[in-house]
């Protein structure tokens, strides 16, 4: 954990006493939430959890159930995977005792886990041991020409139900196991990339379901929430029709700032900076939230979301989170908490009173 000095401390203790607004984290690991509980984070705002399946043995075994079109298969893939994801959210929960902790269902663009070179192919059906035809065929079925606008998100967890399944238990299973260890636990479960109602339908009723075996297996029950990211622009246009199925949203102004400007977040080098040379833009988009395009999404979907469903709770988990003056539009916004990485937790926690006053002296 970082060394903070005690003079900070007390300054930041001042910050606080003026600002209303939460500041969250974005951590997948244990380590990188206690360091931003240090910090004042109050809770994690997202925990991606597909950088978890990346590590080690893991891998192997997300690419063997990807690799299969055998429903039982893919299965059996999953229920080797769920002890791992276990182990990473009970951590999580242990460091965030009395905290929320928001955890989003997987999100990868699908070709991050397919081979991709011939070489690849080859050593991967070698390894399951089936036939470089069968892995030839399964990559050509599932590659995409644009996967951040394909198979990824809640598109996956509604085409393969079981993942959803399983990282349903795991979160479950591991805020019980939790419980049952003393923490206060909050699960927060959040399904990514929804443009519509009945996405989020689907999902949630996936979720629950599983629950309700979870909790009959483990002979007691939890409290959890689920809500959905606003980071399609259609999502944010029909934010009516999905409150009513939301515990709470969370802008994810990184992809809705992606597909609103139709700007590659992923290629932000190329012609950005000559754009922002001649002030065709004024700032990058991706790192200070655009209020006229957008904020404007999001005032939108706060608005109608908040009056389809009184209550609503409204966070942001992109990266303009940690941004100052995109944090003052979220608190003008009236959102409940901004969620950004851990070094970035005492500027947001700055930058929330900080609006605060100026919203005091404009009164
Ligand atoms: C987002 O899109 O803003 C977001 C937080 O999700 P990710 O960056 O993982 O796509
Ligand atoms: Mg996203």
């Amino acid at each position: 954990p970082p060394k903070l000095s005690n003079d900070f401390k007390k300054f930041m203790k001042w910050v606080d006493e003026f600002r209303d607004m939460k500041v969250r984290t974005n951590a997948d690991r244990a380590e990188d939430a206690t360091k931003a509980k240090e910090f004042g984070a109050e809770g994690i705002g997202l925990c991606r959890t597909e950088h978890m399946f990346f590590e080690g043995e893991r891998i192997v075994e997300v690419r063997r159930m990807i690799m299969s079109d055998n429903e039982k298969e893919r299965r059996e893939s999953l229920a080797r995977l769920l002890p791992y994801q276990k182990e990473d959210f009970l951590g999580l929960f242990k460091a965030l005792d009395g905290d929320p902790v928001t955890i989003r269902l997987l999100d990868p663009p699908l070709h991050e886990f397919l081979p991709h070179t011939e070489d690849e192919k080859k050593d991967l059906a070698k390894q399951f041991g089936i036939s470089y035809r069968k892995v030839k065929d399964r990559v050509a079925a599932l590659d995409e020409a644009n996967p951040m606008l394909g198979h990824r998100g809640c598109r996956l967890g509604i085409t393969f139900p079981e993942i959803t399944e399983m990282q349903t238990r795991a979160i479950l299973e591991a805020a019980i196991e939790a419980k049952e260890q003393g923490a206060v636990v909050l699960p927060e479960i959040m399904v990514p990339l929804i443009g519509s109602g009945d996405e989020l339908i689907d999902q949630k009723n996936v979720i629950k379901e599983t629950a309700e075996k979870v909790f009959k297996d483990k002979g007691t029950r939890i409290d959890y929430l689920i809500g959905t990211m606003i980071e399609v622009p259609r999502a944010a246009l029909v934010a009516d029709e999905i409150a009513p199925h939301a515990d709470f949203f969370s802008f994810g102004t990184n992809d809705l700032t992606q597909m609103t400007f139709g700007f590659s977040r992923d290629d932000i080098g190329k012609f950005l900076p000559d754009y922002l040379e001649r002030k065709i833009v004024l700032h990058d988009p991706f790192q200070t939230l655009d209020q006229k395009g957008v904020g404007k999404l999001v005032a939108e979907a706060a608005d109608l979301g908040r009056a389809t469903k009184p209550g609503l709770k409204l966070g942001i988990c992109g990266e303009h989170g940690g941004d100052p003056e995109s944090i003052a539009f979220c608190y003008k916004q009236g959102l409940d908490y901004v969620s950004c990485s851990p070094f970035r937790v005492p500027i947001a926690r700055l930058a929330a009173a900080q609006e605060a006053i100026a919203q005091q002296e404009n009164k």
